[in-house]
């Protein structure tokens, strides 16, 4: 990988005579600071002012042109979350001619991306937050391919994962401190600025207690895609996924499954983690084995997971990994006590999306005889020595974290920070009461997510029997894409509406066409709508409306 930014490449005076006379173009996506993705043409950078800068000529373009609204509160966010006031990008405007007064420009030659990674520290930040943006970022403009140049704007150094980071192109990333290397004045030949949001699934609670996003855009599929292009670059190979597919691994339990369980080596430990490990192989007669950041290197650690049939882990960041699971694995996430399961869902809502085919098992630890707390430690690691004595006997006495929003809340960090010793009897007792509802994450699962299309041909006719009888015959032909699925159920559902009323009767039928004569009034005019549902759940879209007049 090179870090350099070769100046070989590129024809300097073609360049400098290209920023001079076209100074910067800018068209982005998106309506808002929170949606917006740009690309630029000569989009530069001053790192003495450590300020990108927008150069304006005659054929300058900025689309969108907000005026001042591009300072409320930003052009767009740097990185994945959402409207964080650290986190806003914009730039300074200079007329082209001004290039004449300034330090000689360097080029970039590469078609970079450039945004901020928000925790870097922290592994589920890295894969939530910056990998899988940026590698569906990626996707999305084919100009990001294997030779971009990423660009972390962020401020901090490479930070413990940025081999992680690494894997998303050939190219070296650049951090903000690197760029000085540079020279005073540098200029993106073609760059995108921002992150998409498709891909995330949780909010930190920065406006509202943390929880799974309002509008998930993202599935299970898009997730594993993500994690096998991952597993590629990474050199790992995984047992086949069907070899390893739900069905099979409950059915006969082969020799092969095992469980893993994700330790903490230094805070939010388990105590008897032995006994933990003796029961679990007990309770499912299969090999456990134990894995952690401290210990074991992250590809070696991706690669046991990726074969494993449950993985069992305090709640933490660490949990991320389970996006590396095999269908039909288990997660088994442990929490301290006076935490809530039901109010700390990252990895519960990772492995709840369609799709993901994990199942999910959550257990806390309610006896407060099991809990070893930390109120000496520092405010960051949950200690609660520096608060008033009223407010450490408050939180001593709860027994339940009320919500609270992100990030410095004491009384969370005093909990999530326990060590526990886990109650075996009652963990096994959640273990095999959640275990019945596993399902069985069937294969043939692809075909099972093609929704119906339009019902062809929808007719219908009123017809009156009597002056207080009528009878509605409605008929469709079957959607188009029917003929070339196998699909388990096809049913179709019918909506009657009386004119100017606002309720509705709606009906499911096997077949494709059908009489109504109970609640139809002759004389009436009658809006019907139509549409066609696989598998119960599939819905497909309602054909145009039939309006029926007798
Ligand atoms: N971490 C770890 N072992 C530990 C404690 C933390 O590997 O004993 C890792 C953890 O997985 C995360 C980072 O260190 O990537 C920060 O941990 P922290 O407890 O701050 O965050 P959390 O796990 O609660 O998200």
């Amino acid at each position: 990988q090179s870090q350099e930014v070769s100046q070989e490449h590129i024809d300097y005076h073609v360049a400098l005579q290209a920023l001079q006379e076209h100074g910067t173009r800018m068209v982005c996506t998106g309506k808002m600071h929170t949606d917006r993705i740009c690309r630029f043409d000569y989009l530069c950078y001053c790192s003495e002012a450590e300020e990108f800068v927008f150069f304006h000529s005659n054929s300058s373009v900025m689309l969108p042109n907000l005026g001042s609204r591009r300072f409320q509160p930003a052009l767009l966010d740097l990185s994945s979350v959402e409207d964080h006031n650290t986190q806003y990008f914009n730039f300074l405007e200079l007329p082209a001619a001004a290039l004449k007064f300034m330090p000689k420009p360097v080029f970039v030659p590469d078609v970079t991306l450039i945004l901020n990674r928000f925790n870097p520290d922290n592994l589920m930040h890295v894969f939530h937050d910056d990998l899988l943006p940026a590698f569906y970022t990626m996707k999305q403009y084919s100009d990001l391919d294997d030779e971009a140049r990423l660009v972390f704007m962020e401020g901090w150094g490479e930070g413990p994962h940025f081999d992680l980071y690494r894997l998303l192109s050939s190219k070296q990333p650049l951090l903000k401190e690197q760029l000085r290397n540079f020279g005073k004045l540098m200029c993106f030949t073609k760059s995108y600025v921002g992150l998409s949001k498709m891909t995330t699934w949780y909010q930190y609670g920065f406006v509202q207690p943390q929880g799974p996003k309002a509008n998930i855009l993202v599935s299970g599929n898009e997730i594993r895609q993500f994690a096998r292009a991952l597993m590629v670059k990474m050199n790992i190979t995984r047992v086949e996924e069907a070899e390893k597919d739900g069905g099979s691994a409950e059915d006969e339990k082969e020799k092969d499954d095992y469980i893993v369980v994700f330790t903490r080596s230094t805070t939010r430990l388990i105590i008897n983690e032995a006994e933990l490990i003796m029961a679990l192989a007990q309770e499912f007669q299969m090999k456990v084995v134990t894995v952690s950041l401290e210990e074991q290197s992250f590809n070696s650690i991706v690669q046991v997971i990726s074969g494993a049939s449950m993985l069992v882990s305090m709640h933490g960041a660490q949990l991320i990994t389970s996006l590396f699971l095999p269908r039909g694995a288990t997660v088994v996430e442990l929490f301290p006590f006076a935490v809530n399961p039901e109010q700390y869902t990252p990895y519960k809502t990772l492995a709840s999306l369609p799709g993901m085919d994990l199942h999910y098992i959550s257990w806390r630890n309610t006896k407060e005889e099991n809990t070893i707390t930390h109120p000496d430690r520092t405010w960051e690691q949950g200690g609660i020595a520096h608060l008033e004595k009223e407010e450490q006997e408050r939180i001593l006495a709860s027994k339940d974290v009320p919500r609270h929003l992100c990030c410095r809340n004491p009384e969370w960090l005093f909990r999530i920070y326990q060590d526990t010793l886990v109650d075996i009897p009652s963990f096994l007792e959640i273990l095999k009461e959640g275990m019945k509802t596993k399902p069985s994450f069937k294969k043939s699962k692809l075909a099972s997510t093609v929704h119906p299309g339009r019902v062809r041909e929808p007719q219908c006719q009123t017809s009156v029997q009597t002056t207080n009888e009528a009878k509605l015959t409605v008929s469709w032909q079957i959607p188009w894409n029917l003929k070339y699925l196998k699909v388990r159920e096809v049913k179709y559902e019918v909506w009657i509406q009386e004119q100017g009323e606002n309720t509705y009767m709606p009906y499911i039928l096997p077949q494709q066409n059908y009489t109504f004569s109970e609640n139809i009034k002759p004389f009436t005019t009658y809006l019907v709508w139509v549409r066609c549902i696989f598998n119960k759940n599939l819905l497909g879209p309602f054909a145009d409306v039939l309006i029926s007049i007798s």
